[in-house]
């Protein structure tokens, strides 16, 4: 028996990173799984490696979160594919990182679209099945950038956002037995780490490391560390816990 036995499941940006991680770790708990991402042969390619059990299966359907037409599509496509939805994981993420003066209003504007917009579209799409079926998970992904990070103003500003999101969706929701939560993810490890490594003209390895000593488990976090706060939050062990934003950073916020 998996926690996700006859579950669905849908997570934006699931085609890698974090999002692949927490899709995985869903589909071995027994979820049917749609892998959302922007390039639906990515997202495909990504929901055909994931395991499967009992009567499970997956998707993996293209869509920019930011587009309300392109969400419609794909939240009709899955309840239609794998037959219902029941937890949704607004994951899908990008960064546009500059000072504030170097900071263009398309920088402002596409990072705003994809973290707060595309929150917003996917929980509108997903909370009418919710309700009406009067059950329904929301993850929502913010960041220890939400507290303040030097070159993130649109970053921070979106994933604190996500936070007051996760609140207010919480409040409206609840009584409709919808839990809302959102996870505030440290330093992981994945190609947008990777990606920030390669601006500040670092080694990967290099920045790993330097970033593990800024937390006092002294290590980095991997998607799976995530998942497993994910998988918590999207299971009915935490009925009791909603609009809360976790933190899963290692302590690197502690002080
Ligand atoms: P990642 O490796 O860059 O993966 C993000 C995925 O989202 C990519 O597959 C990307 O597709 C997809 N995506 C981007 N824009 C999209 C859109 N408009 N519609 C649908 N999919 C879209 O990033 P990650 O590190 O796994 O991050 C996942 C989430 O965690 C993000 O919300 C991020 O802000 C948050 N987070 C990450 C960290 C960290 O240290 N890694 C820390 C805190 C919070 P393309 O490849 O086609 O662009």
């Amino acid at each position: 028996m998996g926690r996700f036995d006859g579950r669905v499941a849908v997570i934006t940006g699931a085609a890698r990173g974090i999002g692949l991680g927490v899709a995985t770790r869903f589909a071995e708990e027994g979820a049917s799984v749609a892998v959302i991402d922007l390039d639906e042969s990515a997202a495909a390619e990504a929901a055909g490696k994931l395991p499967v059990s009992g009567g499970a299966k997956h998707v993996g359907v293209g869509a920019d979160v930011a587009s309300s037409a392109d969400v419609d599509a794909a939240i009709a496509r899955v309840v239609d594919e794998l037959g219902g939805l029941h937890i949704l994981m607004n994951n899908a993420g990008i960064t546009r990182d500059n000072l504030l003066f170097k900071m263009t209003e398309d920088d402002w504007d596409l990072v705003l679209g994809v973290h707060l917009k595309g929150a917003f579209l996917m929980s509108k799409a997903a909370q009418a099945h919710f309700v009406a079926q009067k059950y329904g998970k929301i993850v929502n992904v913010s960041s220890t950038s939400a507290l303040g990070n030097r070159g993130q103003a649109n970053y921070s500003a979106a994933k604190m956002g996500i936070q007051g999101f996760t609140r207010t969706l919480a409040i409206e929701l609840g009584p409709f037995g919808v839990n809302v939560n959102a996870i505030a993810p440290g330093f992981i490890a994945t190609e947008m780490t990777d990606a920030t490594a390669a601006r500040l003209n670092l080694d990967v390895d290099e920045f790993r490391r330097l970033s593990a000593e800024h937390n006092p488990v002294k290590r980095v976090g991997f998607p799976e560390d995530i998942a497993a706060a994910a998988a918590f939050l999207a299971s009915d062990e935490s009925s009791y816990i909603t609009g809360q934003t976790l933190f899963v950073d290692g302590g690197a916020t502690l002080g």
